[in-house]
């Protein structure tokens, strides 16, 4: 079901993005704000467009709602449902931020915004995740290990780098292991995991 705005909704969505209006921080698309992280958080998980961890324990109200094409530099896209879609902080802040290094072509692109081959990442809403990226999960014990497996080398590879992915990998090795500082023990440990991971990653 798309995200439907009604009359008044868009009738204040036009003044928000009138010069002088706040656009996406205006007061008077609070409530718009609120659809459409709703919109996008559905199912029985949540999870970030980009990186697609789970938001595991995450309130809903610090997850953010992602523009694709930075809202400062394409603001008249700002409530374009196929342009927003949830990220984790990570992702939204420390490697995307307000680039557009990850579209093909800027001047190509123009005003065509909604083609997956104007962007070199998997683009939320134009593309499936699936079909480029895909996480396996081993459990080893209790613990819970994930792995992307880079299944294009176009845009699959390019979102693995760009959203530098393979730091949620480490990451998440760390965490399962229930330590933050390094050590002998808990390198070797690490390997142990490692090694069975890659043991049932290459069965599949
Ligand atoms: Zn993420």
């Amino acid at each position: 079901m798309p995200l439907d705005y009604t009359d008044d909704e868009l009738v204040a969505i036009n003044q928000a993005l009138l010069p002088g209006g706040k656009g996406w921080d205006d007061d008077l698309v609070v409530g718009i704000r609120t659809k459409i992280k709703n919109y996008y958080l559905v199912g029985d998980f949540y999870q970030c467009c980009y990186c697609a961890s789970i938001f595991n324990g995450v309130h809903r109200i610090s997850i953010d709602v992602e523009h694709i094409l930075p809202k400062g530099r394409f603001r008249s896209i700002t409530f374009d449902e196929l342009n927003v879609n949830v990220a984790c902080k990570k992702c939204n802040l420390t490697s995307k931020g307000q680039k557009t290094d990850f579209v093909v072509d800027l001047v190509a692109m123009g005003t065509d915004y909604y083609r997956s081959e104007h962007y070199k990442f998997i683009h939320p809403n134009l593309d499936i995740y699936t079909d480029h990226l895909v996480i396996v999960t081993n459990r080893v014990g209790n613990k819970y290990l994930n792995k992307y497996v880079i299944k294009t080398q176009d845009k699959g590879a390019y979102t693995y780098n760009y959203f530098k992915l393979k730091d949620f990998e480490i990451d998440t090795f760390n965490r399962a292991q229930g330590i933050s500082e390094k050590s002998v023990l808990s390198e070797k440990f690490s390997n142990y995991l490692r090694q069975s991971l890659l043991t049932v990653l290459s069965k599949l």
